[in-house]
């Protein structure tokens, strides 16, 4: 599916696959063992041992449809930052055009789509211009309107996000977004993302 978002890997937990084997095997008093079975870390989320792999964590920005950032803020167990439309201007007409609504899919309804971007985008000026402040005047704004955000996830919730988010009754968008989020983590720590 091709949306036009973005996933990039701002920072991560170093020697990752490292720690977390040490912070498990601390609980069986097996040290000595480390880094001796490449299925240790597996084997224990597996078993559903899977605080140990709260203790590295990864922190993305992500680009995307406020629709997008609506969902994936319902992950609690983490810290945002979002750019803010109340003190940043949305001059810039910028959002996300599902490919559903592509013009060659079907003409008439990208051009609905397109239209009341463009509506949208007209009547958040005509409000700026008339001195309403963005905060305000961003109400008119769409669903689609492009937005940053930057994400610090521990393993264990970018595994829950991964599964929850790449089923097939997810949004598709953020199946999108946890794909690209599932491509990063299987490169970075394998042994705790290959089942994924
Ligand atoms: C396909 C799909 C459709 C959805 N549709 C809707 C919808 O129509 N409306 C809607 O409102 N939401 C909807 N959601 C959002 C969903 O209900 C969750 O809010 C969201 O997926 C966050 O996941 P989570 O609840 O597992 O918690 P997260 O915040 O991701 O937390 C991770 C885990 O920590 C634990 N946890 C976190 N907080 C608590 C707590 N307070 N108490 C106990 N355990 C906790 C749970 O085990 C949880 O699974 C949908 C999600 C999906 C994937």
């Amino acid at each position: 599916m091709n949306y036009n978002v973005e996933v990039k890997l701002l920072a991560i937990t170093p020697d990752s696959e490292n720690l977390l084997e040490r912070s498990g095997r601390i609980c069986y008093a097996s040290e000595d063992k480390l880094g001796t079975n490449q299925k240790w870390l597996q084997a224990r989320i597996r078993q559903g041992h899977e605080s140990l792999i709260e203790h590295a964590s990864a922190t993305f920005f992500i680009k995307a449809s406020r629709a997008l950032t609506h969902e994936l803020v319902r992950h609690r167990i983490a810290s945002y930052s979002q750019r803010s439309q109340r003190y940043v201007h949305e001059t810039r007409a910028e959002y996300i055009s599902p490919p559903e609504l592509a013009k060659e899919v079907d003409p008439k309804n990208a051009k609905v789509f397109h239209d009341a971007m463009a509506a949208s985008w007209q009547a958040y000026h005509t409000l700026l211009e008339a001195g309403v402040k963005p905060e305000i005047a961003r109400y008119v704004l769409p669903n689609a309107c492009t937005t940053e955000i930057i994400c610090t996830w521990n393993f264990r919730q970018i595994r829950h996000i991964i599964k929850t988010r790449t089923d097939q009754a997810a949004l598709p968008e953020f199946r999108v977004i946890a794909d690209k989020i599932k491509d990063i983590m299987k490169g970075q720590a394998p042994k705790v993302f290959e089942d994924l």
